[in-house]
């Protein structure tokens, strides 16, 4: 719709004053802030494959930022990291609180870019990939205690060795 940030959040406000209105509307967190970050940033064969089934409500994400190592309000401290390997990304990392974790299709993962030929700039500059979740070595924890409540879709997850190739890259370092 071309809103800007402050236009949306107003249009947000109003479409989630019902109860299940965010889901059904398409504006509930993490689904909605991915697509933004595919509108804005994805290749066309990234729209293609992640952006369009996700506004069409095929598949779900989730944005996987938070450490619990590291205090999430200050994101210079995130450690995660993803070495490149050839064509490849290899993601090695402990997150938490990523919503959608049981549900999403796949993942934004931020992390510290370390590319060893130096082409895509200094070591340690953030860098956001896509992950499908089923790629071997993304291990879901748990679901995280929340509310009251033992358990959540808010998951703790740990990217052992997780190859993605270059190309799931948004936009650079
Ligand atoms: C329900 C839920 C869903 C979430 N979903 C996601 C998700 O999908 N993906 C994701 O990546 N994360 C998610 N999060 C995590 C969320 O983004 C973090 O909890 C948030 O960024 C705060 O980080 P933290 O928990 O590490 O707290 P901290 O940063 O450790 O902060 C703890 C306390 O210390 C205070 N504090 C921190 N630094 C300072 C400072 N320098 N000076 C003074 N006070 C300070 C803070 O205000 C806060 O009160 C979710 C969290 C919840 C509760």
């Amino acid at each position: 719709m071309g809103l800007d940030f402050l236009q949306l959040a107003y249009m947000y406000e109003v479409l989630a004053y019902a109860a299940g209105a965010a889901a059904l509307f398409g504006v509930a967190a993490p689904n909605s802030g991915n697509a933004r970050i595919l509108v804005k940033y994805g290749t066309d064969e990234q729209k293609r494959t992640w952006l369009l089934p996700l506004i069409d409500g095929q598949l779900e994400s989730g944005f996987s930022m938070t450490e619990p190592d590291a205090a999430g309000s200050d994101p210079r401290s995130l450690t995660t990291e993803a070495v490149r390997e050839g064509d490849d990304w290899v993601i090695n990392g402990h997150k938490w609180f990523t919503s959608n974790g049981f549900a999403a299709e796949f993942f934004i993962v931020m992390c510290r870019a370390n590319d060893p030929t130096g082409e895509l700039g200094k070591p340690g500059q953030m860098t956001q990939i896509i992950v499908p979740s089923k790629t071997p070595g993304v291990n879901i924890i748990r679901g995280i205690g929340i509310f009251g409540h033992s358990t959540s879709d808010h998951c703790e997850i740990v990217y052992d060795n997780v190859r993605v190739p270059m190309e799931n890259t948004l936009a650079g370092p």
